[in-house]
């Protein structure tokens, strides 16, 4: 058993399953079938990054994941064209990201698939969620928790810590 803390965002509406909100739903749903889901997040409401121009909702699942890392960004990225994703610019407005934030201690750089995932420690959409679901979880390549990581980026620059 690997615990894999799986982020979810969307800022587009889905046909059938309405707002963002909604959409990260009916995903959680679809994830539950892929592999046990251990602990959801509440849903965040954020502003967009880049050229997007919505409002995300953003989320973070901690899901038992026994096999590899890549065939789970493989069953990710069929869920995400699934719900409708379609290729196109990055950080633009999308029905559906699924990112692989981490997987335990494990360290992975391929030419798909980084882990932990390589912007974790600069988003607050991603450290928000991630803190109630995993707050105690050590980025492998400082060993600072999910909590430091989060208290790192709020803090004020150019502030000693207290
Ligand atoms: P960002 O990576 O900054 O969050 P994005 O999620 O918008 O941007 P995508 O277009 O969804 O980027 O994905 C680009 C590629 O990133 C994917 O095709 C995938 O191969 C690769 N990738 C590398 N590491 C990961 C990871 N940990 N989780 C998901 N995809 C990853
Ligand atoms: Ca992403
Ligand atoms: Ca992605």
């Amino acid at each position: 058993m690997a615990i894999t803390l799986i982020a979810l965002g969307s800022n587009r509406c889905h046909g059938r399953h309405g707002r963002p909100a909604g959409v990260l739903r009916a995903v959680l749903a679809e994830l539950a079938l892929l592999a046990p889901v251990l602990r959801v997040s509440p849903l965040f409401d954020t502003a967009p990054i880049g050229p997007g121009s919505r409002r995300y909702a953003n989320a973070v699942a901690a899901i038992d994941w026994p096999g590899a890392p890549a065939s789970l960004l493989g069953a990710l990225k069929a869920m995400e064209r699934e719900f409708g994703r379609r290729p196109g610019q990055r950080w633009g407005d999308r029905v559906l990201d699924l990112d692989i934030i981490a997987s335990e201690r494990l360290r992975l750089h391929t030419r798909r698939l980084t882990v932990p995932h390589r912007h974790l420690a600069q988003r607050r959409f991603v450290l928000d969620p991630l803190v109630t679901v995993a707050p105690e979880w050590r980025h492998p390549a400082n060993n600072l928790t999910a909590r430091q990581l989060r208290a790192r980026l709020l803090r004020p620059k150019g502030l000693p810590r207290a």
